[in-house]
């Protein structure tokens, strides 16, 4: 099987404009963020899913939401409708009362049924397993595409959700609020290997640690080398 192609915007592309410069330090403190998050957590999705037709719906779905709040309802909504054939022809009325409890239910019912509906027209019923073709899903912007690629084919993609924008801004590895500039000034200083399990591990430490509102940093493995540590500096630690 041929290897698929990344999918990050890299800098050395031609197109696009030039990336603004990098903070001091972003390579180092991005090189010890990845290889400090990766003794602490498992490159995973909490999302359930069985393939990646399942993942693509369980992502759009996970919007305004929790992971767990979609995992309740996708084991009955996939036993309903396993493929995209099933999902396209739904009635709109049984999505809406099956997926409730995420919250915003009409238009996620409206998202994943005109995805499932488009994924039959252009793809057979087939995810596909490249980003061109996936953001021309309804619903699916680069964000959920790169966790899709990642995830779903172990396509090399960083994608970057609120929790990855905001622990890249605290940490420096980036000068920009900018998701696209974000996800190519991480993919210019982090080898493609580790863009995925990059993104996903800072989901998680987002989730469970770096909080927005209450980050505790006195329990961050990366507290050492954080610029935005809120916990008074020890004679160890280390400034890059
Ligand atoms: S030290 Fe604090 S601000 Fe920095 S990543 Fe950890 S929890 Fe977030």
């Amino acid at each position: 099987m041929p290897r698929l192609r990344a999918s990050c915007l890299a800098p050395r592309r031609k197109k696009g404009p030039p990336l603004p410069r990098l903070p001091p330090g972003a390579r180092a403190r991005a090189k010890l963020t990845y290889e400090r998050l990766k003794e602490a957590y498992p490159a995973v999705t909490e999302l359930a899913h069985k393939d990646p037709f399942q993942l693509l719906i369980a992502t759009i779905m996970s919007a305004q939401t929790t992971d767990r709040a979609v995992n309740l309802v996708t084991p009955e909504l996939f036993r309903r409708y396993p493929t995209a054939a099933d999902l396209a022809a739904a009635d709109p009325a049984v999505v809406e009362t099956l997926i409730k409890p995420t919250g915003f239910f009409r238009a996620k019912t409206r998202s994943i049924i005109a995805a499932s509906r488009k994924l039959v027209e252009l793809f057979d019923g087939t995810v596909p397993n490249n980003i061109d073709d996936l953001v021309k899903l309804p619903g699916i912007g680069r964000k959920t595409a790169n966790v899709i690629l990642g995830v779903g084919f172990e396509v090399p993609g960083f994608a970057v959700d609120t929790h990855v924008k905001r622990l890249t801004n605290l940490l420096r590895l980036t000068s920009s609020k900018d998701p696209v500039k974000i996800e190519r000034q991480v993919c210019s200083i982090v080898p493609e290997e580790e863009w995925t399990g990059l993104s996903l591990r800072l989901i998680l430490h987002g989730r469970r640690i770096c909080i927005a509102r209450r980050p505790k940093c006195e329990e961050c493995i990366l507290n050492e080398f954080c610029p935005s540590s809120r916990t008074r500096p020890k004679p160890t630690r280390r400034r890059i």
